[in-house]
């Protein structure tokens, strides 16, 4: 393999291979790896370099139209790796009811089930060195030595623990740069944009794709098969910017580009007082401590029945009350100096909140085994799809002059439901069990629109349906109406289910990689 920065080509230039590749994070490095693999000449083109570089990052701002999210320009990142140079590792795979889709939710069924993509995503966990890693609570308390029997699964009819499973060998740019080296088949080229798809006259092909570098140099990319990887919003906004042949985009013929952006968000509401009887396992930080996670999420029939959207819940102990805790804080930054009655004022706060601020340092330590005396509840759901929550294309333009996407952020009335619904159905569980008692606050659609935050997570935009009036992409990840144009990536996935995206990606990567050898081969 070569790496090859687009700065040192000609203006003007033109790069060949079988398959190109554009995007080199979870979708683009997994793919073009196992296509290489397979004796497949892949060209790998990537915007950034192999670090960080403001000019090129700064390509990824965007404005906030709708309800307020993260700064687009800060947390997908533009270079070699992609976002997996700074994501968490938290994986899980879709379950079965994830694929089949409930109408009554706006939730479309999958045109793949879980019997067909199961084998891409256990090799994708085998990348992210999370092979034998447990995937259910049982076996990962076990490994722990923690008590099994205080899982509520077994008192409760409605109650399913869930756990994520975590990648520690997460960055994947380093962790196949050895491998993809070694490879006779993948070229990469660094510091080249890709700016639009150009199509065939009938629009039933890609031409080529033309792409720039920041300084300016046009470089024209052909392959037989064009797979974009640029993550969710950048794979939209690309399909919308190329309008040369169809004014409103490729793909966009029943107007799903850049509809349907769906998360994973959390809100935190409502103080839990827990007995004694409330099993110390579902205590956010006591887990963590032991390398461990556990949900209170709830089971699929609970689901259906209820017609909720998946939620669950996470249990963040509060041993201390904010006004001590802040002045614990003041204290260790501020030496006392004579007279000053601040300082007094915060060694008093801290007395009274002793009790908790010692159990709370035991807790870190690993010494308490005891639930903490109230617990913040933190309820997390799924987003179903919403054609209103979507990219815009702006009429401002980025530094190689293309039009930037503007995220419209929005909440369905499922999503505020499954919110409201989610937490009061944990709580009257939670108090039948004996386990404690909820103070419920309530949530409302201006509360879940003012407090609830996202988990970086991007899906939607460019959704899979086997019917091109539904959908962008088939079941094969190919652009409805274009021969060759595939998208890698959470854009496609039509609904976002309970898990974090990555390892799904990444399975999803591994499938197309066979698909198109089956084609290149054919
Ligand atoms: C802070 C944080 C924590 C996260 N934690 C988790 C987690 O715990 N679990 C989980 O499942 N997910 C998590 N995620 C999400 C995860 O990072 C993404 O799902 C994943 O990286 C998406 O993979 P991708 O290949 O689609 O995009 P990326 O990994 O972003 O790769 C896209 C690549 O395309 C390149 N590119 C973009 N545009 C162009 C262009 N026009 N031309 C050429 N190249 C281009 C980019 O430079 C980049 O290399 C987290 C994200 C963040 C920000």
């Amino acid at each position: 393999m070569t790496f090859l920065s687009a700065n040192e080509l000609d203006d003007g230039a033109v790069l060949e291979a079988d398959v190109v590749v554009v995007g080199s994070g979870a979708a683009g490095l997994s793919l073009a790896r196992k296509l290489g693999q397979q004796g497949e000449k892949v060209l790998l083109v990537e915007a950034g370099d192999l670090t960080l570089d403001g000019a090129t990052q700064g390509l990824y701002r965007g404005e906030q139209l709708g309800v307020e999210y993260y700064d687009l320009s800060a947390f997908r990142l533009r270079y070699y790796g992609g976002t997996t140079n700074h994501w968490s590792g938290f994986c899980q795979r879709n379950d079965r009811i994830d694929y089949e889709g409930r109408l009554e939710l706006d939730l479309p069924k999958w045109p793949v089930d879980d019997t067909e993509l199961d084998p891409y995503i256990t090799d994708a966990a085998k990348l992210l060195g999370l092979s034998g890693a447990p995937t259910d609570p049982e076996a990962a308390l076990k490994t722990r030595n923690l008590p099994v029997q205080d899982l509520l699964d077994s008192r409760s009819s409605i109650l399913r623990s869930k756990i994520f499973q975590f990648s520690f060998d997460r960055r994947l740019g380093p962790r196949f740069s050895d491998g993809l080296k070694q490879s006779k088949n993948i070229d990469v080229v660094l510091n080249l944009n890709a700016r639009s798809i150009e199509l065939s006259e009938d629009g039933g092909s890609v031409r080529h794709v033309s792409c720039a570098t920041m300084s300016g140099k046009r470089v024209t990319i052909k392959g037989r098969f064009i797979a974009l990887c640029c993550h969710a919003i950048e794979n939209a906004r690309l399909l919308l910017n190329s309008d040369s042949v169809h004014p409103e985009g490729v793909g966009n013929a029943s107007s799903h580009v850049g509809r349907n952006f769906m998360e994973h968000p959390h809100l935190f509401s409502s103080l839990f007082f827990p007995t004694s009887a409330f099993p110390v396992i579902y205590d956010r930080k006591f887990l963590a401590a032991r390398g461990q996670n556990l949900n209170l999420s709830m089971t699929d029939d609970t689901l259906r029945r209820e017609r909720l959207l998946h939620y669950y819940c996470r249990f963040n102990p509060v041993f201390v009350d904010q006004d001590a805790d802040d002045a614990l804080s003041s204290l260790k930054g501020d030496p006392w100096r004579a007279g000053d009655m601040a300082f007094l004022q915060d060694v008093a706060e801290v007395v009274s909140g002793l009790g908790g601020i010692v159990q709370r340092a035991a807790m870190r330590r690993g010494f308490w085994n005891a639930t903490a005396p109230v617990y913040r509840l933190e309820h997390r759901i799924e987003q179903s799809p919403n054609p209103n929550g979507c990219i815009v294309l702006s009429d401002k333009h980025d530094r190689l002059g293309d039009r930037i996407a503007d995220l419209d952020w929005q909440f369905s009335d499922h999503d505020v439901d499954t919110f409201e619904r989610g937490q009061r159905l944990i709580a009257k569980e939670l108090a039948a069990l004996g386990m404690g008692r909820v103070a419920l606050e309530p949530i409302d659609r201006s509360r879940v629109e003012a407090e609830a935050k996202g988990h970086y997570h991007h899906i939607g935009l460019t959704r899979m349906s086997d019917d091109l009036a539904s959908g962008v992409v088939d079941r094969h990840c190919k652009v409805h109406g274009v021969d060759n144009l595939y998208i890698g990536g959470s854009s496609i996935f039509p609904t976002a289910g309970y898990s974090g995206p990555t390892m799904m990606i990444m399975g999803f990567a591994l499938r197309l990689a066979d698909h198109l050898s089956e084609r290149l081969n054919a």
